[in-house]
């Protein structure tokens, strides 16, 4: 498949899309096409030859055979965040959801259909109203869509499971243009493809989340700690992980500490270590006494708040358009040695803005069935998500050398492969072992089956079984 620039698409074929395609049509000469062409990181600068943002679900077949018929590169967007980058092209067609924003909670049946251009922030608040939730991304301007379709971990996972394991039903645009849905009834191994294995078999229009009751105020936030302490807070943070409640989600986070006004003066710019989460049970005070246990933080934000607070904290410092590269692993586990490695890349950590995630699995991530789903490595107990993010991209390389530097160092605790929803532009490579190679094959068969030519090929892709490429 060729990529066709601007010049070379067929103005004709334009035309004719004109006269049925209800959405919004931005070409390179329009006035909104460079706001229309960002995408969250940076790092990522293109210029596609047209987007289309379809109002309907008509649309979107419309748009997937003008992309077919005029033999376009398609990249596929939702909320755009994309740290590698797939949700946009050069020369090509970018179908953009971002104008399909439909949301319906059914409180009775526990469920919430939602159209694919939905971000966090927007579906949080229609479900919590409700009382109700489904575990969603940690930044609020993250899309449902490629969020759900990686596999989605969020604060809830560990009592909820992730976003794909509560997905019911899907409805799809194939890349022929046709509508299947997906569910347990019917084409049931397309259902388990959708859950972790990304946009590779085509266009999700309409999700079906089950959701759960959530409490108006759970205790969550964050306490911060300076980094000499860390191997005591990461000690605590990996038995926690083992012998913690399934109602609570920890995160670790390790960086410079920001100018917030929560923080004192004295440690704006030292290295910190924070631990994040929620515990969405009824022992709320035994959890805070286990976090007393490690003597007064520098600043505590851990506070019984509505889920949607929790929701939108991590929202300041994850704004669009920083440079960023990303790298993840999941861990087996986190030994002293390991924590050395992470105090040692914290020490000569390249950016202000940059960070290190730990992040708790188990719980509902490991009893859900390995072969159940897509999504991979459910039994790795943890997984570290490196972010370097900077603000002028002539830095690029120490940047990436610190991230790189410090996920080579990571490779003993290796579960075995990655998290594609966290994968950068280079890992092409590794999207194998980010399943492992039997599901890869299962992921493979799926896709000849839905998408033979390759059609969706800008994502973390699976190549179609048989496919010499
Ligand atoms: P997009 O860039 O729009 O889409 C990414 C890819 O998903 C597309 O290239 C396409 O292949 C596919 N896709 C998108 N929409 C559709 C669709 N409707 N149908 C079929 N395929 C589609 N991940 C987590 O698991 N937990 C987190 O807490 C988390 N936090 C994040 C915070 C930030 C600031 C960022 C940048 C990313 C975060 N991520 C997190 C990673 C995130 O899950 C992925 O970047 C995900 O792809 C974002 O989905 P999106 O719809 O915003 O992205």
């Amino acid at each position: 498949m060729g990529v066709k620039v601007a010049s070379s698409i067929g103005r004709s074929a334009v035309r004719t899309l004109r006269e049925a395609f209800q959405g919004r049509i931005t070409m390179p000469e329009d006035s909104g096409y460079d706001a229309a062409r960002q995408v969250w990181n940076g790092s990522i600068d293109r210029h596609p030859s047209i987007i289309l943002t379809p109002a309907h679900v008509a649309d979107v077949q419309a748009a997937v055979r003008f992309g077919r018929e005029s033999d376009l590169l398609v990249a596929v967007r939702s909320g755009g965040h994309s740290v590698a980058g797939h949700s946009t092209c050069d020369g090509g067609l970018v179908i953009d959801l971002s104008g399909m924003k439909g949301i319906r909670v059914d409180p009775a049946g526990r469920r919430v259909h939602v159209q694919s251009g939905v971000l966090w922030g927007e579906l949080d608040p229609e479900t919590t109203a409700l009382g109700l939730a489904v575990t969603g991304g940690l930044v609020s301007s993250t899309g449902v869509a490629g969020f759900t379709l990686g596999g989605g971990l969020g604060w809830l996972q560990r009592k909820h499971g992730l976003a794909c394991d509560n997905l019911m039903l899907a409805e799809v645009v194939t890349a022929e243009g046709v509508i299947v849905t997906a569910s347990h009834e019917v084409n049931a191994e397309l259902l388990w493809g959708l859950r972790g294995g990304g946009g590779n078999f085509g266009i999700v229009t309409t999700f079906e989340f089950r959701v759960h009751p959530v409490e108006e105020a759970v205790l969550s936030g964050a306490r911060f700690y300076p980094a000499e302490r860390a191997p005591e807070i990461l000690g605590f943070f990996r038995e926690y992980q083992a012998e913690g409640p399934e109602e609570l989600t920890l995160g670790a986070v390790l960086r410079l500490a920001p100018p917030a006004p929560f923080l004192p003066e004295s440690v704006h710019g030292r290295p910190v270590v924070a631990l994040a989460g929620i515990y969405a049970g009824t022992e709320a005070e035994s959890i805070l006494r286990s976090l007393d246990s490690l003597g007064p933080p520098i600043a505590d934000l851990f506070v019984p708040r509505p889920y949607t607070q929790m929701q939108t904290l991590l929202d300041r410092g994850n704004e669009p358009g920083a440079q960023n590269y990303w790298k993840a692993e999941y861990l087996s586990g986190l030994p002293e040695e390991a924590v050395s490695s992470l105090l040692e890349h914290l020490a000569s950590i390249s950016s202000p803005t940059s960070d290190i995630k730990l992040m708790q699995l188990g719980g509902k991530v490991a009893a859900v069935g390995e072969d159940d789903t897509a999504y991979a490595h459910r039994s790795a107990p943890l997984i570290v998500n490196i972010n370097a993010r900077w603000g002028d991209a002539r830095d690029s390389g120490r940047h990436v050398a610190w991230t790189r530097s410090l996920w080579d160092a990571m490779q003993p605790w290796s579960a075995g492969g990655s998290y594609t929803n966290f994968m950068s532009e280079d890992e092409a490579g590794r999207v194998p072992s980010s399943y492992g190679s039997h599901k890869y094959e299962r992921l493979a068969g799926l896709k000849r089956q839905y998408d033979p030519t390759n059609f969706f090929r800008l994502n973390h892709n699976v190549k179609p079984a048989g496919d010499p490429e």
